[in-house]
């Protein structure tokens, strides 16, 4: 499927880079932190290409898609000790395929319930806060 124009994962314009940051690319995906970090350690994993559905995807990509999600979820356990990670595929506002990787923690919002979207009351950081957690990520990736 071509890349469309109108498709903030495609395009990598304003509309993304307003909202998350580039932290690497995986197999078939690119991981990115969302600046809204209510959530410590937030995540999106967006499939390189543009596809709406998981069942339109060859065995194959499926497969290195999931791989791709399971390893940026373990990442960020690993870096950030949540109590448990919440794995959300929506595509209503944005089709193209991504999973939000939000990690969930004991004490902290939404515990033993499903995460807000976009949280009342965001949780924006500075460029230094956010190079912290991309390489606390990318470390635990790597390893
Ligand atoms: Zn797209």
């Amino acid at each position: 499927m071509p890349h469309p124009e109108d498709c903030q994962y495609c395009a990598k314009d304003r509309r993304l880079t307003e909202i998350m940051i580039e932290i690497c690319t995986l197999q078939v995906s690119t991981l990115y932190l969302f600046r809204e970090q209510t959530y410590r350690g937030r995540c999106i994993v967006a499939l390189n290409v543009h596809q709406t559905e998981l069942f339109s995807l060859d065995d194959e990509t499926l497969r290195q898609f999931s791989k791709d999600v399971a390893k940026a979820a373990h990442a960020v356990q690993k870096a950030f000790k949540p109590g448990k990670i919440n794995y959300a595929v929506y595509g209503d506002l944005v089709p193209h395929l991504h999973y939000h990787i939000v990690p969930k923690y004991m004490d902290g919002d939404c515990w033993g319930k499903p995460f807000e979207m976009n949280p009342s009351g965001k949780k924006i950081l500075n460029d230094e806060e956010y190079g912290t957690i991309i390489r606390a990520i990318k470390k635990h990736l790597a390893a």
